[in-house]
């Protein structure tokens, strides 16, 4: 099923330390309504069943989303909305917004939380927007970012305090988090392969990589195209039958990796968004790189 991470506007209230979504410029960008309709309207005509609503706060613009998620529900589209949480200062207030979202349709909240957001959002506001969810029958999980750090565990131990649904999501070192120490590795030699559902943002540029993929500025690698000149099918045939990205999917950035050379003990101190930089942010090794695809899809057990 294609999915799609929708930038509708890239606008935050809170400024997080850790955020890939902007660098220091502040970017304030936003869709236009109408067009966004028409979007996705065409992308439910090239059979997206998936959206996402991400990129800055998306209930920044609550009735411009809410709208939206109808529309999607009308389509058929499985919707999901990420969110801080800053709206959900009463378990009222949380209640009210909980309610009409899931009246329009929407499938999913997922809740961001992190030392880093929790310097600007009360983490009781995370709960309260879970516990609405519990209440009205809204599915939700915690999205849990987080460097793997002793400081990090009072922060997990609240969720497991609350009995709330949350998975960890490593840290990206990119955006503001470039500057970050990374953490030491201590896991297995692993694959590292990626869903890669693109982004779509609010100048309607569509990239392959709905994470850190948009900041890779030395190769745009991840660039697809702008809506204003391709058709939604178009892009998406784009990323679906390119080589490389499709090697991400199936065999992994870690064996890629290795492929170029790489000794294995150096790869396993990198985290899978870092490993993809180096490897597709670099002219020189995204030329190697493609001149030896057919090599590299040949390399297999
Ligand atoms: S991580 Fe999310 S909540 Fe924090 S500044 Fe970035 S977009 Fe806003
Ligand atoms: S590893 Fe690469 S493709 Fe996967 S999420 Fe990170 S930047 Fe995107």
């Amino acid at each position: 099923m294609r999915k799609l991470a929708f930038g509708y506007s890239t606008r935050c209230n809170i400024r997080c330390e850790h955020c890939v979504a902007a660098e220091d410029i502040p970017d304030n960008k936003k869709m236009d309504h109408t067009r966004a309709e028409k979007i996705i309207v065409e992308m439910a005509r090239a059979g997206v069943g998936g959206i996402s609503f991400s990129a800055g706060e998306p209930f920044l613009y609550l009735n411009e989303i809410a709208g939206l998620v109808k529309l999607c529900s009308q389509m058929g589209i499985y919707t999901r909305i990420v969110t801080n949480s800053f709206w959900a200062k009463t378990a009222e207030a949380s209640h009210g917004l909980v309610s009409k979202l899931k009246e329009n349709g929407l499938c999913q909240l997922r809740l961001s939380y992190s030392r880093w957001h929790q310097k600007h959002v009360n983490q009781e506001n995370v709960l309260n927007a879970a516990v609405s969810c519990q209440k009205i029958g809204l599915d939700y999980f915690v999205s849990f970012v987080t460097d793997f750090s002793l400081e990090d565990d009072p922060y997990e131990q609240f969720l497991r305090d609350h009995g709330l649904l949350f998975f960890p999501e490593p840290v990206i070192y990119a955006g503001r988090a470039a500057s970050f120490k990374p953490r030491r590795i201590l896991t297995d030699y692993q694959a590292n392969c990626c869903d890669m559902n693109p982004y779509l943002t609010p100048d309607l540029d569509m990239y392959a990589c709905c994470d850190a993929g948009n900041h890779f500025p030395e190769t745009d690698f991840f660039f697809l195209g702008n809506l204003n000149d391709r058709t939604m099918e178009q892009l998406f045939i784009i990323t679906e039958t390119h080589q490389l990205y499709s090697l991400i999917r199936t065999m992994g950035i870690t064996n890629i990796a290795s492929f170029t050379g790489m000794k294995s003990r150096e790869i396993i101190t990198y985290g899978k968004c870092q490993l993809c930089r180096k490897l597709f942010n670099s002219p020189e090794s995204l030329a190697k790189l493609r001149n030896e695809v057919s090599r590299l899809a040949a390399w297999s057990r």
